[in-house]
């Protein structure tokens, strides 16, 4: 990643309108609006008091949800107001249209320090379609663009790669951004060694290319989860009724086997899978279970956890990593009866850390399993974009990074 990259630091915002791309999609209680995790809202602020504190005035445009380009009160990004402004100790403008004369008076009328909020910016299809006129519009709201939404930064979406366009050299990143580049370059290259990635989870294929990439970065690669059994068929072990995408098998195996033969070509045996897995006769978490070598599982049965034996053979790598990054589940962890492989990860994750090694995990569902063994803090990164995480991880700069630098 390019170290030459903007940032809030390079501008001073005394009398400018800056248009900061924030990602307020939080997760809410759908019937009392609660909002259950605000961290994403809170890791916004630096970027945010930054250009206030130097009297400029802010533009803060986020998305909410999928609500697929109409308006809905469902999708509103009214309720961020109150916590926001709780945040930041000053009322908070809230704007219904995010382009068009009425919001742009808006905009004309704020004063020094002052922050107006769009409404959710999907709610224009032209938003996700990364619309150029639309994304014009958009950048009449300010002078200085500024992307501080990491974990939308791998969408082609107007606000996000097309918009700053439109800015000249009057773009940059936020600090929230610049901590994510950060920590995955703590990964890429500056990472003390040995370097563990542990993946895991079901989205098989949005994660098979990390691991062509990061082979001759790393030093351990863990796969467990459902992304450990298309690996185990290939290799000619029975999986039984154990997660594999049936209709994309072909495909995958293809991939696979490129990766296999890498692997050969290089002498390299840093990739490993579980030994023995939990294996259950249906997805349910009353299911009847039994312990089985990952290679031999009976027909009728699928392999929903990490065995007792996987569990000490994944914790003892762990344990003697100096990096480590961690995405996907290792098992079916919102069932308590196969939460245990993922809850012991996420302990020795913690205990590495505590012994100086530095950890970054990303995706939602590694970040519950902490939050279900009430470490999340133990952690030295939580990464707040999954999928752009993973992005990053195939070796690209995200498409929001690179309109910055361009
Ligand atoms: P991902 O979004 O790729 O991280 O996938 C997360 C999902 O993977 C979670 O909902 C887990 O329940 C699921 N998962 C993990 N292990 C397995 C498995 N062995 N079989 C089926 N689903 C799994």
């Amino acid at each position: 990643m390019k170290e030459d990259i903007k940032t809030v630091n390079d501008f001073n915002f005394k009398n400018k309108t800056a248009i900061v791309r924030v990602d307020f999609n939080v997760p809410i209680n759908n019937k009392s609006k609660k909002i259950l995790d605000d961290t994403r809202i809170k890791y916004s602020i630096p970027t945010i008091k930054k250009i206030i504190n130097e009297y400029g005035k802010v533009v803060l445009i986020s998305h909410f949800g999928r609500p697929k380009g109409k308006r809905s009160k469902t999708y509103s990004l009214k309720f961020i107001v109150s916590n926001l402004s709780k945040k930041l100790k000053i009322p908070i403008k809230f704007s219904e249209y995010c382009i068009g004369e009425t919001v742009e008076k808006r905009v004309n009328e704020l004063k020094n320090g002052e922050i107006l909020l769009l409404e959710n910016i999907r709610f224009y299809k032209e938003e996700e379609e990364g619309d150029e006129n639309f994304a014009f519009q958009l950048s009449k709201l300010g002078d200085i663009y500024v992307n501080d939404a990491f974990s939308v930064s791998h969408r082609l979406h107007a606000s996000i790669t097309i918009t700053p366009k439109f800015f000249g050299k009057n773009k940059c990143i936020g600090f929230l951004m610049k901590k994510e580049i950060h920590s995955l370059k703590k990964i890429f290259g500056k990472g003390k060694k040995p370097i563990t990635i542990l993946l895991g989870g079901a989205k098989i294929y949005s994660k098979i290319s990390i691991i062509e990439n990061l082979i001759n970065l790393v030093d351990h690669i863990l796969i467990g989860g459902g992304m450990a059994y298309p690996f185990i068929k290939i290799q000619g072990g029975k999986v039984g009724d154990s997660i594999v995408d049936k209709y994309k098998y072909n495909e995958l195996e293809k991939i696979l086997k490129n990766i296999f033969d890498k692997y050969k070509k290089q002498d390299k045996t840093n990739i490993s899978f579980p030994k023995d897995v939990v294996i259950a006769d249906s997805f349910k978490n009353n299911a009847n279970t039994k312990i089985s070598s990952i290679y031999s599982i009976p027909n009728g049965w699928k392999g929903l956890d990490l065995g007792p034996k996987s569990i000490k053979y994944f914790c003892k790598i762990i344990k003697n990593s100096q990096t480590i990054l961690w995405n996907g589940p290792l098992g079916v962890f919102e069932f308590s009866n196969f939460s245990l492989g993922t809850k012991s990860i996420a302990r020795a994750i913690v205990n590495a850390t505590k012994n100086g090694a530095f950890s970054l995990i990303g995706g939602g569902d590694s970040i519950a399993s902490l939050k279900m063994e009430q470490c999340e803090k133990k952690i030295s990164y939580l990464s707040t974009g999954g999928g752009a995480m993973l992005e990053s991880l195939k070796n690209k700069i995200l498409p929001g990074i690179k309109s910055i630098i361009s």
